[in-house]
């Protein structure tokens, strides 16, 4: 097949790989229906990350079943299925736990911008919908792969409550759907902060009542003015980085909780504030198979379009173009075409 791969920072290419075969009988093969790009895939791309070089790339995808293992037997050959970027057999005390993103048996999605993508534990990861999906659904329906699963998480993290304010700190697309979760939830005024137009713009469509243009202590200043000096109930931190954390917890009102979704680079806790202000924190990689079915009504039913985060869709064959426009932040999010 071909597939998007990586062979050092900033050089992806689209190339003939390997098929990905059925290893396993808990195994399925999907065919890609579309693809996209993370902003965790930037970090590798950034040199951030150790790469393997020519390896595949990308864990987000949708599809169709085109073949399954023995031990299959939730999910058939021809299914439209969403994918979620981790794999759980959705049996384990973990999965029961509802931390499938902890499962005994966790797989990834490793070709999710090819043609392939192998899905180890079929039965307990897929979601299957009801015959194919509207052409119009496909970017919705390929959020829930990750994105708004982790929105979604880090908003349960946080313990966003109805009538309470939520701040949500990044404005990528796991902040976005943040803020869509938060105001799903009920929150009575979410914060989403962010610089850029574009992305403001989606925030108030996905239910922001009020935008922070501002970062670091001029944008924690004007948070403790929209909350009379109080600070936030919930705190949604969807970035990573160690300044995004310090202005979480520097927003989050005593007591309150940070529900952090973002792959930590570099970050150092400020315990002692933690300490003084009873702050917690809470998170971690999605468990996206515990929310999806729950979350794939609410695309079904027309309550959400976290499909709105795509701004640019490119056929697969130009996904390093993908990367660079996201890179270079011309693009929020890339969807790829096969
Ligand atoms: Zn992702
Ligand atoms: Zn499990």
């Amino acid at each position: 097949m071909r597939a998007t791969t990586i062979h050092a920072p900033g050089d992806i290419r689209f190339e003939e790989v390997p098929d990905p075969r059925i290893e396993a009988p808990t195994d399925a093969i999907v065919k890609v229906v579309a693809g996209c790009i993370c902003g965790s895939d930037l970090w590798p791309y950034r040199g951030h990350n150790d790469i393997d070089a020519g390896s595949t790339i990308g864990h987000e995808c949708v599809g169709v079943v085109e073949e399954v293992g023995a031990d299959v037997k939730d999910v058939r050959v021809g299914d439209f299925v969403v994918v979620p970027f981790c794999h759980s057999d959705n049996t384990c005390v973990h999965c029961r736990a509802g931390v499938q993103s902890a499962c005994t048996g966790l797989g990834f999605t490793t070709s999710g911008q090819g043609e392939y993508a192998r899905v180890t534990q079929a039965d307990g990861s897929l979601v299957a919908t009801d015959g194919m999906p509207h052409e119009k659904l496909i970017p919705s329906l390929l959020a829930l792969t990750d994105v708004m699963a982790t929105g979604w998480h880090a908003a349960v993290a946080a313990g966003v409550r109805p009538g309470g304010t939520a701040v949500v700190v990044g404005d990528g697309a796991v902040g976005l759907c943040g803020v869509l979760a938060a105001s799903q939830m009920g929150a009575g005024r979410v914060i989403a902060m962010s610089r850029h137009e574009s992305r403001q713009e989606i925030a108030r469509a996905f239910g922001a009542s009020d935008v922070v243009a501002e970062r670091g202590e001029e944008g924690e200043a004007i948070i403790a003015e929209l909350t009379q000096g109080v600070g936030a109930d919930a705190v949604l931190e969807c970035v990573g980085t160690d300044g995004a954390m310090k202005t979480a917890f520097a927003v989050a009102r005593p007591g309150s909780t940070v529900g952090f979704v973002g792959v930590p680079h570099g970050v150092e806790l400020p315990v002692r504030r933690m300490f003084q202000k009873n702050v917690g924190l809470a998170g971690g990689m999605a468990p996206v198979r515990r929310y999806l079915p729950d979350l794939l009504e609410r695309v079904l039913s027309g309550a959400i379009d976290p499909g709105r985060v795509f701004d640019l869709t490119l056929p697969m064959a130009e996904a390093a173009e993908g990367y660079r426009a996201m890179d270079e932040r011309r693009a929020t999010k890339v969807l790829l075409q096969p």
